[in-house]
């Protein structure tokens, strides 16, 4: 830890970025998919967050701790939500307030979209997004509101001119919304590259998530930001595994050593340039 980590009391590679989707008091949805985390779960893994002394901060948080404006905690934490669900509001929000806490949130630029059409594509029941009230609510209460484009596109995969459209519009509607900047900024479906990266920063953007593709360190590409993925089946056990050893790390060399075994068996076929949504349980990445 060098000087300016410990007079502001925080290790900056140690800060680990968690991943929730949908919250929900649905015991039946709860088990359908792994995007669902139940109220229950929830409020568990807070009380644990709370009992290992972590405090949840946002990037904004970490930015102006970064222009030497503030101090974080000692063991700090960052929680986001993908999407936007209703469940959020209802469920999170309120529990997360219980505790004092603040989280991320990435909601869609486009304000007209009500529910989830792209987890309908692949068999999910659709689920409701959050209102612009509830959005404007949140962030009045201290959550920070990040992009996730204007209508959840594969951004690695549609042609430049709707990538930026996605990523700049998305910006400029949720500032007017908030009328304040939106710093930050999440690939739908964790899927990114070096265009889509560079052309996030253009965009005016400070930071941006992804899943499994950026490297271990926190803010050693702040474009490319590692998530620890919380799931329905992350019960407490799995959930200390993920905070309190260096689970991101595990998760990075495992996907550097299934790319090095797939390479050694396509040695001879042309390589993608990135990994995209590889993940550790062989499951598709939807983020
Ligand atoms: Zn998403």
């Amino acid at each position: 830890m060098n000087y300016e980590e410990r007079v502001n009391g925080v290790a900056n590679s140690g800060i680990k970025v968690l991943m929730y989707h949908k919250i929900t008091d649905d015991k039946k949805l709860w088990r359908s998919h792994w995007t669902y985390v139940s109220a229950e779960q929830f409020a568990k893994h807070l009380a644990l967050l709370d009992s290992w002394g972590f405090t949840p901060i946002t990037f904004n948080d970490y930015l102006l701790y970064k222009k030497g404006e503030i101090n974080l905690p000692k063991k700090s934490v960052i929680i986001t939500f993908d999407d936007g669900y209703e469940g959020v509001y209802n469920i999170a929000f309120p529990k997360l307030k219980e505790f004092g806490w603040n989280a991320v949130l990435f909601v869609l630029g486009d304000r007209v979209i009500k529910s989830d059409f792209w987890d309908k594509k692949i068999g999910l029941s659709e689920s409701r997004l959050l209102n612009q009230e509830q959005v404007i609510q949140m962030y009045e209460a201290g959550f920070e509101i990040g992009s996730h484009s204007m209508r959840h596109s594969n951004l690695v995969s549609v042609p430049l001119r709707i990538a930026r459209y996605e990523i700049i519009q998305s910006k400029e509607n949720l500032q007017s919304l908030l009328k304040s900047r939106v710093r930050s900024f999440c690939y739908p479906y964790g899927l990114t590259n070096t265009t889509v990266k560079n052309l996030v920063e253009e965009c005016g953007y400070d930071l941006a998530c992804g899943v499994y593709t950026g490297p271990p360190k926190f803010w050693e590409d702040r474009y490319d930001i590692r998530r620890i993925t919380i799931k329905n089946s992350t019960n407490s056990f799995s959930f200390g595994i993920k905070m309190l050893a260096p689970f991101e790390y595990y998760e990075w060399i495992g996907s550097r050593v299934k790319r090095s075994v797939r390479h050694t068996l396509k040695k001879n076929q042309p390589q993608k340039e990135y990994i995209t949504a590889a993940t550790t349980d062989g499951t598709y990445l939807h983020a």
